[in-house]
C-alpha cells in the first residue's frame, strides 16, 4: 500500500516555530485537508528535528538538476546521501558529482521538489492535492514564517 504526503516545512531549513505557533499551524493544517472525520485515512504528523533533515518527494522525484551546470544529477547519489544522513544534515553543503562545485543541498533543482527542514507538519492522505499560495500564505501567518509545500509519494 502506498501513501500520498503533503508536508508543510518552513522556507528556512534551520528555522523552527515556538510551540503556540506550532500548534496553531497544525490545527490549521488540519482545517485545509478536510479534518481528520473518522472515515477517512488522514493523519496529521508534526516532526521537531535537531538538524536539518530531508522532507524528500521520494517516489515523485524524477530528475535532480544542478544548479551550476544544469546536469542531472545521479539519482543513485541522492539516495546515498540521504541514506548516511538520516539523522539529519550537520551541513547542507555538498559537493556535486557532475561538475565538482560545493553547493548547499536546498539549492538543487529537484524535480518533484525535496526540501530540508527542522519543523514539518505532514498530512497523509490528504484529500487535496496541494496548498493554494493563499493557504500556503495563512499556514506561514500562523507559523510565524513563510513555508513551502512537498509533496511526496511513497
Ligand atoms: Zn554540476
Amino acid at each position: 500500500m502506498s501513501d500520498d504526503v503533503l508536508s508543510v516545512i518552513p522556507t528556512d531549513p534551520h528555522w523552527q516555530p515556538e510551540e503556540a505557533a506550532a500548534l496553531r499551524a497544525e490545527a490549521l493544517v488540519t482545517e485545509l485537508v478536510g479534518g481528520l472525520a473518522p472515515d477517512t485515512d488522514v493523519e496529521i504528523d508534526v516532526d521537531w528535528y535537531d538538524l536539518p533533515s530531508v522532507v524528500d518527494s521520494a517516489q515523485n522525484l524524477e530528475r535532480i538538476g544542478c544548479p551550476r551546470c544544469r546536469a542531472s544529477i545521479d539519482l543513485d547519489w541522492w539516495a546515498d546521501l540521504v541514506e548516511d544522513n538520516e539523522e539529519g544534515f550537520p551541513t547542507l553543503d555538498a559537493t556535486v558529482p557532475c561538475c565538482g562545485v560545493t553547493v548547499s543541498l536546498d539549492q538543487l533543482d529537484f524535480d518533484g521538489p525535496c526540501g530540508f527542514a527542522r519543523f514539518e507538519i505532514a498530512a497523509w492522505n490528504p484529500e487535496l492535492i496541494r496548498f493554494s499560495e493563499e493557504e500556503l500564505a495563512a499556514l506561514g501567518a500562523a507559523l510565524g514564517h513563510p513555508v513551502r509545500q512537498i509533496r511526496a509519494h511513497v
